[in-house]
């Protein structure tokens, strides 16, 4: 496997371990745990003024901070997606600055693309010859478009309610798409099973060390976009939780680095019909209870049993952010205020944020001077269907 200089290895959340990333692929070897790329950044020299005389040209530009160089990159020329100034919704929710990072505009339209370049690069160095994971949608858009690119066959399971869009993409790019009766839980099951019973490289969420690693240049972006300064606060779209697992140890860096001074305070935005996250913060425990009946619109962070929430909580935890569950109508009315005040189009399970930001604000979290950013983790484009129903039901 080709690494770049400063990654040292990948070192286990749970037992501490550290392990080569030649040989270790996904989970501990010892004790199952997640296991994190990790680097000696005392080898990396990153001043500011060399990162903006950089072209802004993808995520690969931050080449030092990622585990494999250029050079091994599957790429797409995914990441450097626009940071939106939104001055109408910053009046509306009373801060000094609302932008949105629009994650929709990646190869494939989402965040997961960011982690998938990562990831299907580990798998080609790795000598795989397929991919597979369980997914909501989008990763396995995702999935599909780097594994063809990088000349490998993709497995992608889905739940049968994903949105036409990813299933018809998922094909179109050559992928093997099993739909499986059910909700999400039921893909990951049935995922597990042909995992255990073929020899294909998994890259679900947190079993790769690469997604999460992957989403953390979402926040290089940022800080550079704002001209280094770290925002108030960034309010996500959550799911498994893999964009603010990146987020936290993005920021974490550049801090150490002395690129940045500050933690910006992240907060998880999930659907009321499926809060794990939300709950587990709220009772202020390390760890989520899989919940139960799962029931939103918002399929794409549907995710009822996000093993990688110890992560997130911890993210939430150190960064001095919080937790906020918004029911679907208010995240459907986000939704289509932030298109018709903002041109930006968020699809229905990405306005859990623009909704959660709202609940933010009336709980006074965010200051009046505060810069607040909110990550658009989908182009709307994949469930203009969910929202022009709800506009349709109210009759506008
Ligand atoms: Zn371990």
């Amino acid at each position: 496997m080709k690494t770049t200089a400063a990654f040292d290895g990948l070192v286990c959340t749970d037992c501490g371990e550290r392990f080569d990333p030649e040989s270790a692929t996904h989970d501990c070897p010892d004790c199952g745990g997640l296991l994190d790329p990790r680097y000696d950044l005392s080898r990396i020299d990153l001043a500011r003024d060399e990162l903006e005389t950089r072209p802004f040209d993808g995520l690969w530009r931050y080449e030092e901070l990622l585990p494999l160089p250029r050079s091994a990159a599957v790429t797409v020329d995914e990441g450097t997606t626009p940071l939106v100034d939104c001055p109408e919704l910053a009046d509306e929710l009373g801060v000094e600055r609302l932008l949105i990072k629009d994650e929709g505009r990646n190869p494939t339209g989402s965040l997961t693309d960011r982690g998938h370049a990562l990831a299907v690069s580990a798998a080609r160095e790795h000598g795989a010859s397929d991919v597979a994971l369980a997914t909501t949608g989008d990763a396995g858009q995702s999935a599909a478009a780097y594994a063809a690119r990088a000349g490998l066959d993709s497995h992608a399971f889905v739940p049968t309610r994903a949105n036409f869009g990813n299933k018809a993409m998922i094909n179109v790019h050559g992928g093997d798409m099993n739909v499986v009766e059910g909700r999400f839980d039921d893909a990951a099951a049935a995922c597990a099973d042909a995992l255990d019973d073929e020899d294909w490289y998994s890259t679900n969420p947190f079993k790769t060390p690469y997604r999460h690693e992957g989403a953390k240049t979402m926040f290089y972006e940022i800080v550079e976009q704002l001209d280094w300064e770290v925002p108030d606060g960034i309010v996500h779209p959550t799911g498994s939780g893999v964009g603010l697992v990146g987020l936290h140890k993005g920021a974490t860096e550049f801090a150490e680095l002395g690129l940045t001074d500050n933690l910006p305070a992240l907060y998880a935005a999930q659907a009321s019909g499926c809060a794990p996250i939300v709950e587990a913060w709220e009772a202020g425990d390390d760890s989520h209870e899989p919940w139960d009946v799962p029931d939103t619109i918002c399929g794409g962070i549907e995710i009822a049993d996000p093993h990688g929430s110890p992560l997130v909580l911890d993210a939430l935890d150190d960064s001095d952010g919080g937790a906020v569950a918004t029911d679907d109508e208010s995240i459907l009315d986000s939704a289509i205020t932030v298109a018709q005040h903002t041109g930006v189009e968020m699809g229905a399970s990405s306005a859990a944020a623009a909704s959660g930001a709202w609940e933010l604000a009336e709980q006074d979290v965010f200051g009046t001077d505060d810069t607040v950013v909110l990550v658009n983790g989908a182009s709307a484009n994949k469930e203009a269907d969910i929202l022009r129903s709800h506009l349709m039901g109210k009759g506008i």
